[in-house]
């Protein structure tokens, strides 16, 4: 059986963030990634936030990202709130897609020679007083002191952990799609009596990236292009000509959080360990926290050079970061809400943000 020091379920951005870490530290680490490249299908996240591009730059790789990406000294909770004059070298949004972030952050692992098992699933583990062993799909097992749940928010290592995931279900659903009209359609914000719809022009392609809210919560199967066409009717009266996608999907406001980031030689980081809507973008940036906070922790006790119960300063210290990063989103949510109760709440909010000591407890808290 193969052994690692640490084995990591998911080489998203959370599982390539600790492992560099790990390796940093002097750790054998290895990923297991279910896909067999780094690319990525669809839109996920936007872009980095000041104290995430920190972190990288303590690693000196934070140039490697603002170089492709593009800079706003704003950021959104309800209304655009200023940033410039934060105290951080770093006061600033960078606006660079997910797929770019996962590519460089999949390189600079690579440079640090991190063992990756690609295409391959966690089906499994074990845990002893020793070790786990790690089940793959392809019928391989890993042997490690600890194994890292960064599997996303349907973590299969939080379920068989037993950890249980308490939160909100979901209220409402979003239809996010990459499509190909024969008619122009318009273009920017649409708000009705269902929500805030957008279409945007998508960079170097004739497609455009849409994002409906959609009338009745929907979880029901995977979404199509023909939904797209109807939820595109429903909003604008026409679906423009739809006639091709380069991808649908949808996301919720289902809001949920690991009860325990520790069930003894497990751990869980980024979205296995927090799931909440992806408006103020921050889930990415919080894994990646997640992961900078985890990393020194559990290398150190490997090592052995500090006891095994440093790593549950890990979730006294992390757990509370992403409550509140879930109760920010929820928040935001409601103040989307169309109805007019709700506009009158969201006029008193932004009134309140133009203030300075509002908006600096809010966004820098
Ligand atoms: C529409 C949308 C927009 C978003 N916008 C933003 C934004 O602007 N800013 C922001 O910060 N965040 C945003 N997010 C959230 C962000 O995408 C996630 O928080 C981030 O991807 C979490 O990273 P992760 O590595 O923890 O999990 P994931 O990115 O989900 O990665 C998990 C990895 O584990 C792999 N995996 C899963 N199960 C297994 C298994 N059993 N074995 C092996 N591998 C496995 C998967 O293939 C995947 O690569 C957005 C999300 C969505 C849906």
């Amino acid at each position: 059986m193969t052994e690692h020091a640490v084995v990591i379920a998911g080489g998203g951005p959370t599982g390539l963030m600790l492992a560099g870490e790990l390796v940093l530290a002097g750790v054998d680490v290895a990923i297991v990634e279910r896909r067999a490249s780094q690319d990525l299908t669809g839109s996920r996240a936007g872009g980095l936030h000041s104290r995430a591009i920190e972190v990288l730059d303590r690693r000196g790789i934070a140039d490697r990202f603002l170089s492709q990406g593009q800079v706003f000294q704003v950021v959104r909770f309800h209304i655009p709130l200023d940033i410039s004059d934060f105290p951080t070298r770093h006061n600033y949004v960078l606006g660079l897609g997910q797929n770019h972030i996962e590519r460089i952050l999949a390189e600079w692992v690579g440079e640090l020679a991190v063992t990756i098992y690609r295409g391959r699933e966690v089906t499994g583990f074990a845990q002893g007083d020793t070790g786990v062993d790690v089940t793959l799909s392809d019928g391989q097992s890993l042997r490690a002191e600890y194994l890292v749940g960064c599997d996303g928010g349907r973590s299969l290592i939080r379920k068989a952990a037993g950890i249980e995931f308490p939160g909100w279900d979901p209220t409402t659903s979003w239809l996010i799609a990459e499509v190909e009209t024969a008619e122009e359609p318009k273009w920017g914000f649409h708000r009705d009596a269902f929500g805030i719809h957008a279409i945007g022009r998508v960079e170097n392609a004739g497609s455009a990236r849409v994002v409906l809210t959609e009338q009745q919560l929907r979880l029901d199967r995977e979404p199509t292009l023909r939904d797209v066409s109807e939820a595109l009717v429903a909003v604008y009266g026409t679906d423009y000509g739809i006639y091709s996608s380069t991808w649908v999907s949808r996301f919720t406001d289902m809001t949920r959080q690991a009860a325990a980031y520790r069930e003894r030689r497990v751990l869980l980081a980024g979205d296995a360990a927090h799931v909440h809507p992806p408006v103020g973008g921050q889930g990415f940036n919080i894994g990646v926290q997640d992961a900078v906070n985890l990393g020194w922790k559990l290398a150190q006790v490997v090592k052995q050079t500090s006891p095994e119960s440093l790593l549950d300063t890990y979730h006294a210290e992390r757990h509370p970061v992403a409550a509140r990063v879930l109760r920010n989103t929820m928040a935001q949510v409601a103040l989307r809400r169309p109805d007019d109760r709700t506009k009158a709440l969201g006029d008193i909010v932004s009134d309140l943000l133009a203030m300075d000591e509002p908006r600096r407890r809010l966004v820098w808290p």
